[in-house]
C-alpha cells in the first residue's frame, strides 16, 4: 500500500513523502520527489507518527475489571479498543488469576500487539499494598512465587514491579533479570540512602509511575523519588495527565532525567474512558469517576488514570514542556527499547512493523494502523 503524507515522523525527523507498506511491514520510506504513482491513501495536511506502546495499563472502557476477571473475547475487545485509541502495542498488568486466559493468546488483526504481561502493585510495601487491591492481600515475594508466576503466564510475564524493602527483593530481582524480565521499583517507602545502596547491589530497570506511591521527597531524604531520578540506570515511567503529577513535577523529571530516560504510560484502568459513575465492590470499597475525570477510591486516593496513552501524550505536548516529536519518542521508541523490541517497532523505519497513527494538526487521532492495516472498531 502506498500512503502519502506531508509530515511523516521518521527517525530522521519529519518527511514530506510516502510510506510503502508490504504485508505487516514498512517496505520503503520515500521522499515526495521519488514517487510519481498515485497513492492508495492520501493523508496530506495530516501527520503520521509511530504507534504508541503502553507498558503500564490495567484496563480500559469497562474491560479487565480485576475484581471480576475476564474471558478471551473481552481481552480481544480490550486490545481492539486500545488499537483504536492509538496504543498499537501493550504490556498490560494482569492479575495472575487470569493468566490462563492470556497464556495462549494469538495475535489477531485489529488488535493492539500483545507484548506480554506487566505485574504492577503486586509486591508492594505495607503502606501501599492495598492501593490497587482493595482487600490488601499480601503477596509474598519469593523465588518460588515468581517462578510459579513465570510458569503460569507461559513466560509472557516480562515486567515486574517490586518494593525494594521487601524480604528477598535482591535475590528475586537477580533471578528475574537472568530470565530477561524487566524490573521496576515502586510502591515503596525506602529512604534515599537505602535505595542508593540497593541499586549499587542489584540494579532495577525503571521506576513505576514515578512520583506516585514512592514515599516522601524531603529536603534531607529525597527518597526513591529523588534518588531514582538521579540514577541514570533507571527509566522513569511518567503519567502526564497532570492529575498524578503536577506540571512542575513533570518538568522536574524531564529536566533531571531527560526525555530519553522517560517512558510515557497511561496506567488506565477498567473505569477509564467511561462516563462519571461509582462502582461499589462491597460496603467499604468503591471507585468513583469524578466529573473532572479522576478515578478515586472511597478515601479520595487516585486509583489509576482516566486517559489513554495518546491522550496523556497530547496533554503533555499542549503543556509546552516537550515537542510532539519528543513526546512521541517517549511513548514509542523508549518503551520499545526498554522491552528490546525496537528492531520491530518504536519508530517508522524500513523493515519495522507498519504500526502508525494518523493525526491532524489539532492533534486529534484520526486512524490507527497495526501490521499495515487500518484498525476497525469491533
Ligand atoms: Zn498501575
Amino acid at each position: 500500500m502506498l500512503i502519502k503524507c506531508d509530515r511523516i515522523l521518521t527517525e530522521n525527523g519529519f518527511l514530506d513523502g510516502y510510506l510503502k507498506t508490504e504485508g505487516f511491514n514498512i517496505k520503503e520510506i520515500l521522499a515526495k520527489e521519488a514517487v510519481d504513482e498515485v497513492p492508495d491513501v492520501d493523508y496530506s495536511n495530516n501527520i503520521i507518527i509511530p504507534g504508541l506502546i503502553d507498558i503500564h495499563l490495567h484496563g480500559y472502557r469497562g474491560r479487565i475489571n480485576p475484581a471480576l476477571g475476564f474471558d478471551l473475547p473481552e481481552f480481544r475487545l480490550f486490545l481492539n479498543d486500545l488499537a483504536c485509541e492509538g496504543t498499537t502495542a501493550c504490556l498490560p498488568s494482569i492479575e495472575p488469576e487470569s493468566y490462563h486466559i492470556i497464556r495462549d493468546y494469538r495475535q489477531h488483526a485489529n488488535e493492539a500487539v500483545f507484548l506480554g504481561c506487566n505485574l504492577e502493585a503486586y509486591f508492594s510495601c505495607d503502606q501501599y499494598k492495598s492501593y490497587r487491591n482493595p482487600y490488601g492481600l499480601a503477596r509474598e515475594l519469593s523465588l518460588e512465587n515468581v517462578r510459579r508466576l513465570l510458569n503460569d503466564s507461559n513466560q509472557t510475564l516480562r515486567y515486574v514491579m517490586i518494593a525494594p524493602e521487601l524480604p528477598h527483593a535482591q535475590s528475586v530481582i537477580r533471578f528475574l533479570k537472568e530470565q530477561g524480565v524487566r524490573v521496576a521499583i515502586g510502591h515503596t517507602t525506602m529512604s534515599a540512602q537505602d535505595f542508593i545502596a540497593f541499586q549499587n547491589t542489584v540494579q532495577a530497570d525503571s521506576l513505576t509511575h514515578w512520583g506516585n506511591n514512592m514515599g516522601k521527597f524531603h529536603q534531607r531524604d529525597v527518597g526513591v523519588i529523588g534518588a531514582g531520578l538521579l540514577d541514570d540506570r533507571l527509566q522513569a515511567e511518567l503519567i502526564t495527565d497532570f492529575v498524578h503529577l503536577s506540571k512542575e513535577m513533570v518538568e522536574v523529571a524531564l529536566r533531571i532525567k531527560s526525555i530519553q530516560r522517560c517512558i510515557l504510560i497511561s496506567d488506565s484502568v477498567f473505569l477509564s474512558g467511561l462516563p462519571s459513575q461509582s462502582v461499589h465492590f462491597d460496603e467499604n470499597h468503591s471507585l468513583t469517576i469524578t466529573s473532572d475525570n479522576k478515578i478515586l477510591d472511597q478515601d479520595g486516593n487516585i486509583q489509576g488514570c482516566y486517559h489513554t496513552l495518546f491522550q496523556n501524550l497530547i496533554i503533555l505536548v499542549k503543556s509546552g514542556l516537550v515537542t510532539l516529536q519528543e513526546a512521541v519518542i517517549a511513548a514509542s521508541m523508549n518503551p520499545a527499547k526498554f522491552l528490546k523490541a525496537d528492531h520491530v517497532m518504536g519508530s517508522i523505519k524500513e523493515g519495522k512493523y507498519a504500526n502508525f497513527l494518523v493525526i491532524n494538526h489539532e492533534l486529534e487521532l484520526l486512524k490507527s494502523y497495526v501490521y499495515g492495516n487500518p484498525v476497525v472498531r469491533k
